[in-house]
């Protein structure tokens, strides 16, 4: 006899691969206002409908070696990625969380990060459609989850959104020019709607520090100085991640370090 939760945990993988395939169709075709229901999967290179047996997360990708089956022109690595990293997120926010609400919530969270992150990736934008639902499920969430507060969402929500929105505004006032999207203010918004007041320094200063990293990289590789545009929301994204699945955690063992030093 095998242990159910072996079965349950292979099929929230199979549910987080199938929506980070559903995840790369929307990455792709909604910044374009192409719908994401039809036509179904096709080349870019041939503009072949892809068979479903081709069309398998993760699998496929790994069979076809990265390749169109028809006329072999690469399929990019990033379809293959999104896929293994929502199943991995979906199974760990399983192990965390179990099958209360949290769970569910975490499951939507988890989604719309990842996409928005491509997204912004790709085109320097966080449509409103994913930060602003984002914000009104993130709210409802907490109205429904008995282990969530209303008003620690609400707080987060505003104080967040609010003091991204007033650090803008300084940058703006000093150096003339927006350092920050009105698509990052509402990120964090979302971030804090879902995650609580106490998340938001955490994954502030995370988002920070991962984004001058990347930042400094990056300068260093292409030499275009610091004017290189850099998209902000997937580091708010990963650093709202790290939290919800381990926050409590690191914020606790910073409290005690921080405790035993004073
Ligand atoms: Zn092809």
């Amino acid at each position: 006899m095998t242990n159910p939760e072996v079965y349950i945990q292979c099929l929230v993988f199979i549910i987080g691969a199938l929506l980070g395939s559903f995840a790369n169709v929307v990455i792709y075709r909604y910044p374009k206002g192409e719908s994401v229901v039809t036509p179904r999967s096709h080349c870019y290179s041939c503009k072949k409908t892809i068979p479903f047996y081709f069309n398998i997360p993760i699998l496929s990708w790994l069979i076809l070696l990265g390749r169109c089956f028809f006329c072999k022109s690469k399929i990019s690595i990033r379809y293959f990625l999104v896929e293994v990293l929502m199943a991995t997120f979906f199974v760990i926010a399983y192990q965390k969380f179990g099958l209360s609400i949290s769970f569910y919530e975490a499951l939507i969270f988890i989604f719309g990060l990842v996409t928005i992150s491509m997204i912004d990736f790709d085109h320097y934008i966080i449509p409103d459609l994913f930060s602003l639902s984002g914000i009104v499920i993130g709210v409802i969430g907490a109205l429904i989850n008995p282990d969530r507060s209303v008003i620690d969402s609400l707080l987060g929500l505003f104080i967040g959104g609010g003091f991204l929105y007033l650090t803008a505004y300084i940058f703006y006032l000093i150096r003339k020019q927006m350092g920050m999207g009105g698509g990052d203010i509402k990120l964090i918004a979302w971030v804090g709607a879902v995650l609580g007041l106490v998340s938001i320094p955490f994954v502030i200063i995370v988002s920070c520090f991962l984004g001058s990293i990347v930042g400094v990289l990056l300068m260093l590789k292409s030499g275009e100085g610091r004017n290189q545009k850099l998209a902000f929301g997937p580091y708010i994204s990963l650093a709202a991640l790290i939290y919800l699945i381990w926050g409590e955690n690191l914020v606790s063992i910073y409290v005690n370090w921080f405790l035993k030093a004073a």
